[in-house]
């Protein structure tokens, strides 16, 4: 990894540049919540000065730009007794500036499954292979706990990160292509001076954690509190509405459907999210639900990110990010699960 510095005036004139050649997307408030404060979302820009680089939350994470919501694998027509198939992986070549270093870890990990497993996915590959990401650090907000989770920081899957100095930014490159582009806009060698100022804003960021959750035997308790009574504590909560996982940047259950025209000459399948809580998730034919109980269902979301994942992967899934826990209205935050978890085994509970 190499390290620069650029003063914001050419980070400015370096978005100009991205802008006139590929579509980028960046935080930008949208709304307000009941309290006043801003809502952002990570959207298409079309001029620097739409981007909020001093964005807090975005309620919903960049991983749908990877995984949309819905999209159409291929479509079919019936054209003289034969089939003829169409699949579209192209996409436009992307930019996405300010994700957090939890989001970009959360891309890490979900490239374990989209791209390394045995049948990697096509459509997740092209996205990730035409898109620029420049991270942003930032102070943690009150309910992080990505520095439980060991994401608070990235050394790869960006291309360019930022660290705010002051007049400039700090920039670690990760790519050749990143450093072509910010070698045009006047990047220079880090002095002294940036590498102070670089620590002393390091040292403040990891000072303001406020969050922590032991995760020291959390797989091993997944398994030790499988019959617990927190699950059903929680899962009598849950509305089995799915959001959780629909803003989790690393939750990637999908369903697969079928749209056929009333003649049958034209299909088309498509991909779209699911959650593990919803009531037909581990519905099959015949009527049989595997899972019909909401809490058995929350069960094993949390299994998935802590238990599973680690078996598989060495790491668990969540980053720690707590979107889920702000998007639940029944108030399920993984820390407060997990801490009831950790009360139990120490029969405190
Ligand atoms: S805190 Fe929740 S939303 Fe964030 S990564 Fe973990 S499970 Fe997903
Ligand atoms: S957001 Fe909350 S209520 Fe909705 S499915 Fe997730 S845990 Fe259940």
């Amino acid at each position: 990894m190499l390290f620069k510095t650029i003063t914001k005036e050419n980070f400015k004139k370096m978005v100009e540049g991205l802008l006139e050649e590929n579509e980028v997307i960046g935080p930008r408030s949208r709304d307000q919540d009941l309290e006043g404060n801003k809502i952002y979302r990570f959207l298409k820009v079309n001029s620097f000065e739409e981007l909020e680089m001093d964005y807090t939350r975005s309620y919903s994470s960049p991983k749908n730009y990877f995984l949309p919501f819905k999209e159409d694998f291929a479509t079919y027509r019936l054209e003289d007794n034969n089939w003829e198939q169409e699949i579209r992986y192209t996409v436009h070549p992307r930019v996405i500036i300010g994700m957090r270093a939890c989001d970009i870890n959360a891309l890490l990990k979900l490239d374990q499954v989209m791209l390394k497993s045995v049948y990697p996915n096509p459509y997740y590959f092209a996205r990730r292979q035409n898109t620029l990401i420049i991270g942003l650090d930032h102070e943690p907000l009150e309910d992080c706990f990505c520095r439980s989770m060991n994401t608070d920081t990235a050394f790869h899957g960006f291309d360019l990160f930022l660290t705010d100095i002051g007049d400039k930014y700090f920039v670690a490159i990760n790519s050749d292509t990143a450093y072509i582009i910010i070698n045009q806009f006047d990047a220079r060698e880090v002095t002294e001076e940036d590498q102070e100022r670089f620590k002393t804003v390091k040292e403040q960021i990891k000072s303001k954690f406020k969050t922590q959750v032991d995760i020291t035997i959390l797989p091993e308790l997944m398994d030790l509190e499988f019959e617990s009574e927190v699950w059903k504590k929680w899962g009598d909560k849950c509305l089995s509405c799915g959001s959780c996982a629909m803003v989790c940047p690393t939750c990637y259950c999908y369903g697969i459907e079928e749209d056929t025209n009333l003649t049958f000459t034209k299909a088309t399948k498509r991909r779209f999210l699911y959650s593990c809580n919803l009531l037909d998730f581990a519905a099959v034919a015949g009527g049989h639900n595997f899972r019909p109980e909401a809490h058995i269902r929350l069960k094993y979301r949390y299994y998935h990110q802590f238990r599973g994942f680690v078996e598989a992967f060495n790491q668990s899934l969540c980053v720690g990010c707590n979107r889920c826990g702000k998007a639940c209205l029944a108030g399920i935050s993984p820390k407060a699960v997990i801490d009831d978890l950790i009360k139990t085994e120490k029969n405190e509970y």
